[in-house]
This record gives structure tokens, sequence and C-alpha cells, in this order.
């Protein structure tokens, strides 16, 4: 049913599973991660399938699922400092844009409607972003807006005073509204909207990179040092070379670590090793985003899991 460009991600098992349920959607959904790209579309193709009124596969081409994978369907109403606003303060989600939205899901509607609360990052895109948006185009997607690109939100663009005043509707939305906020972490949004809604980790796209990230920890749980250490400009280069964020290489290796986790759930002592590396990994990507360098961030975390690094 869902998009072929997203399997291998956690959350297309999830809801692949639910739509298939017949269960009532998710009122709020917080999709957290460092692909905000991905997330988005991922968004674009849950409302697609729940607005379809054809086969549901991802070929199919009734109005609901064109408009969407052009990005233009009435329904899908994106949230952002510059969209879906009638004042001028152009670098927050204002409280008015919120108090819009509250009186607009008020009325009526045959769609299932979605609000989508991102940055939009504006101005003409990078390459790097281009690469990201071509794998979704040859999926079918469209943005559809020039010099339009979905970025994270944080408490500077969704202020408290306006989280405050959506909180009612996150919690008594009324049925067939969902609300979903793309960021990088759910600490950047209020912790009562977290709270009243689904969260979920989207990794970047696995697929080739994470063959390539489990190359780095052939001997693992057991790299000694010197392996570890000898590493670290490989990584760097592989993560310079195919153009992915080092905040993006940390995911592929916790994700690579949740999956040595899950094939060994039956033995506790690796258990809570593997556990502990993982807290290691979200620790680098602490560090990264206060600036240490790339170098030393992946020099101390092959350290701490080296064989001999975790008694020190
Ligand atoms: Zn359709």
């Amino acid at each position: 049913m869902i998009n072929s460009v997203f399997e291998n991600t956690f959350v297309y098992n999830y809801f692949e599973t639910f739509l298939k349920s017949n269960k009532r959607f998710p009122q709020s959904i917080v999709f957290e991660g460092f692909d905000t790209i991905m997330q988005y579309f991922f968004a674009l193709e849950l409302f697609r399938i729940l607005n379809c009124t054809g086969d549901k596969t991802q070929n199919c081409s009734c109005t609901n699922c064109n408009w969407t994978k052009e990005n233009r369907h009435p329904a899908l109403i994106n949230v952002t400092p510059v969209d879906f606003k009638d004042d001028a303060a152009k670098t927050v989600i204002s409280v008015k844009q919120i108090e819009k939205v509250t009186s607009s899901i008020v009325e009526t509607s045959n769609y299932h409607r979605f609000f989508i609360f991102s940055n939009a990052k504006l101005g003409e895109v990078q390459e790097k972003d281009k690469n990201k948006l071509l794998k979704y185009s040859n999926a079918g997607f469209e943005l559809n807006k020039e010099e339009w690109l979905p970025a994270s939100i944080n408490k500077k663009i969704l202020q408290e005073e306006a989280s405050n005043a959506l909180l009612k509707s996150t919690e008594e939305a009324p049925n067939k509204v969902t609300f979903v906020f793309l960021c990088n972490n759910r600490e950047d949004i209020i912790s009562t909207i977290v709270s009243r809604s689904l969260v979920f980790k989207t990794p970047v796209s696995i697929e080739k990179s994470t063959t390539d990230i489990s190359s780095f920890f052939k001997n693992y749980p057991n790299i000694s040092i010197k392996e570890g250490i000898e590493k670290v400009n490989a990584i760097i280069d592989f993560a310079e070379n195919n153009n992915i964020g080092f905040i993006d290489i940390l995911d592929l290796i916790e994700e690579y670590f949740i999956n040595v986790l899950k094939t060994n759930y039956s033995n506790p002592a690796f258990f809570g090793l593997i556990n502990s590396d993982i807290e290691k990994v979200q620790m680098a990507k602490k560090q990264l985003m206060a600036t240490i360098s790339p170098s030393n961030v992946f020099e101390n975390l092959f350290i701490s899991i080296s064989a001999e690094g975790r008694h020190l």
C-alpha cells in the first residue's frame, strides 16, 4: 500500500499495519529525525492513502492521489512561518495562525485533513537537498513550490504561546483531522504537545547506506581502539563522498546498533552492552550539535565503544 520509496523505515511497517486495520487514525503525530524531507513526503503519503478513492496503491491516479502527489490537495495544509497565514510575522508560526487552524477544523470536510507543521526554508534549493528530492520525484511526488523546502520546527518557530493555543485541538481534534509536526528531536516541541502525540523516530533512508555503515563495524562489538581510530578518517570520507551529514551518519550507526540489538534480544549481557553503545551514539550527536569537530566526535565514539575503551 505505502509507496515503496519508504520501505525499510521503521515508520513504514507501523503505518502499513495501522492503515490496513481501519483503526482511528492518530490525531497528532510527531516525526523526529534529521531527514525532514523524508518526514514531509511520508506525511503526504499517509494523507494520500487516507483520502484515496481508488485502490490506494502507489500508482493510483484518482484525483485525490494526483493532487496529493502534486502537493496541491486543498485538505493538506502547511502551517509554517510563511504558509497559511494572514499576518506579517514571517519568522514564527503565530498565535493568529493557530487561531486560523482551530477555527477551520470546526468546519466539516469530506476529506481527512492534515495540518503539517514545519519550518519553511526559502531560497534556492541546495544541491544536497536537490539530490534528496530526486528520490521522491522519481517516486511520483513533487513539492510544487519553487524555492521552498520543509525544515525542522523548534521552539523559536513554534513558541510557547502558539503551542498552548494549539493544545486543546491536538487533544480533541475532530475525527479525520491530523496534526503532524516535523522536527529533529522531540525536545524541539513543548512537552505538552509531545505527550498528546504519537512520536515516531524517522531515520534517514536506510537502504544502501546501512550496508555501507555495517562495513565499518565488521568486528563489532570487539573493535580494538587501534582499529576504531583507523576508521575515523574513512567514515568522514564516506560521509563527504556520499553527501551525508555527520548527524545522519550517527543516525545510521544508531540504526545499525538497534538492528544488532534486535537479533540479540535473548542475550542479556549483549543487550546491556549494545544499549550503552546506543547511548554513546546519542551523546556523539549532542557533541556534534555543540559544534565539536566531527573527527573528535567520531574518535571519542570509536574509543568509547572499543573493546578496551569500555573498561576505561
Ligand atoms: Zn487514489
